[in-house]
């Protein structure tokens, strides 16, 4: 078929409920850019939402898939373990945020390691609620539809949904009446702990400890906004769940694999969850998700109960031993820690900038999990958005609030990161000239 029907051909017979940013069609990925069947490079800097998080077609991850591929495709979980499944253990072991977790198992798409942690956490606890955070992006499946409070159209239309589930704010210092005027140095450590009364509050009037499961948590907010809590609240949240025997679940599929500048985000919180979910980076790109916990607690899943046909498939799990080793041979994280400042130092030059400041109301995140959050009211992230999308670059907006996203691969050069500050500082630019709109 010509490239120049594709896009129209993708229009008739793609389903909508799949969304896009751009008409172009994707051909082919390398590093920090995908070119289009019309030849177009694009820089990207949203890593298919920190999946891609070692860039496109990391030549390790196709040498270890295509290695793969010739040795067992299927791996037969529920008839026998598999090699690379045991390998990827053996290398994750030493990445985990802390050393009772300790057992494993996997899937192919965060919703259903998050499905699992719920199943997991009803079992052992033998009670059925779980408390979500207003915000929180854990899937679009059954379930997790309705534990996904960051957008209303992802559980509209399908009720009943899943019941049992209650949600309580999430920290959100950008809207703190005390941060707010510290000028982008909020003191994450000493915050106001308004949220953990509310936990309390909810925890007392709707959801008693002894119905409530487990609390679910992305240790960053995601979808969101990109926002990361202070440190003392996910303390105080890990302290309210050992006083009540309500299991802490951290879901890490979008904050996990060193997209913080460590290998996962609750360790910026020193915080030990019960249940860690994993998914997107593990295998930068290939269906591999997963659940981690300690050995008594995930023991008590009955044989046969966990798992699906293609969990923890052999080619998936030897991509993510190519990249658990990429990230040693590469020291990635010291480039996220790197590479993460420099972008950051633009945005807040913008926010200072009497020329600027007006479209920027918060710079925030951790590592290259990164969020420039726009003063409402005038559509300012989708404009400059789309600005990128003009001059070849690819970001991201966040569901709530006008914000956007910056996702670069972890191990961008820093060519590559000066090339992407320079495009997203003339977009910012020129919205800040074009005045504001009437909406
Ligand atoms: N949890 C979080 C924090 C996520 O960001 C996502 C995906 N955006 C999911 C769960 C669901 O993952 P998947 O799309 O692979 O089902």
């Amino acid at each position: 078929m010509a490239h120049s029907k594709l896009a129209e051909f993708g229009v008739k017979h793609i389903a909508k409920g799949i969304g896009r940013l751009t008409n172009e069609v994707l051909e082919s990925g390398a590093g920090s850019y995908v070119t289009t069947t019309s030849g177009r490079r694009m820089l990207d800097f949203t890593c298919g939402i920190g999946v891609t998080n070692l860039g496109h077609c990391h030549p390790a991850v196709t040498k270890a898939v295509q290695h793969q591929a010739t040795q067992l495709v299927h791996g037969q979980v529920n008839i026998a373990f598999h090699k690379p499944y045991l390998q990827l253990i053996e290398s994750l072991l030493p990445m985990m945020p802390h050393k009772s977790l300790d057992t494993f198992f996997f899937w192919n798409s965060g919703s259903e390691a998050v499905e699992a942690a719920v199943k997991l956490a009803r079992h052992a606890t033998k009670k059925q609620n779980i408390i979500v955070m207003q915000g929180s992006y854990h899937g679009r499946t059954f379930a997790t539809m309705n534990m996904t409070r960051s957008k209303t159209i992802y559980g509209e239309g399908f009720a009943p949904l899943m019941p049992g589930v209650f949600s309580v704010d999430f920290p959100y210092c950008a809207q703190c009446s005390i941060a707010k005027h510290s000028d982008f140095k909020y003191n994450y450590d000493n915050c106001c702990m308004d949220p953990v009364s509310k936990l309390e509050l909810l925890l007392k009037r709707e959801t008693s400890p002894s119905d409530t499961a487990a609390i679910f948590i992305e240790p960053v907010l995601g979808e969101g906004g990109y926002v990361p809590p202070p440190k003392a609240y996910l303390q105080k949240v890990r302290e309210i769940c050992d006083k009540n025997n309500i299991l802490l679940v951290l879901d890490e599929v979008q904050s996990g694999f060193g997209r913080t500048g460590k290998y996962f985000a609750t360790e910026h919180f020193d915080v030990r969850p019960d249940i860690l979910v994993m998914a997107k980076g593990i295998a930068n790109g290939f269906p591999l998700s997963g659940i981690v916990s300690r050995k008594e607690l995930m023991d008590m899943q009955k044989t046969g109960s966990m798992g699906g046909t293609y969990g923890g498939n052999a080619i998936s799990c030897a991509a993510g031993v190519a990249v658990a080793k990429a990230f040693q041979d590469e020291k990635v994280l010291e480039n996220v820690n790197a590479r993460g400042p420099e972008l950051t130092g633009m945005l807040k030059e913008c926010a200072k900038d009497p020329k600027t400041s007006k479209v920027i109301y918060d710079v925030r995140g951790l590592g290259l999990m990164l969020a420039l959050e726009c003063q409402p009211g005038q559509n300012y992230a989708a404009r400059i958005q789309a600005k990128c999308l003009e001059k070849d670059m690819l970001i991201l907006t966040t569901s709530i609030y006008d914000t956007i996203r910056f996702i670069p691969p972890l191990n961008i050069s820093k060519e590559d990161m000066a090339k992407g500050i320079q495009i997203i500082k003339e977009a910012i630019d020129e919205v800040a000239g074009e005045g504001q709109r009437v909406y």
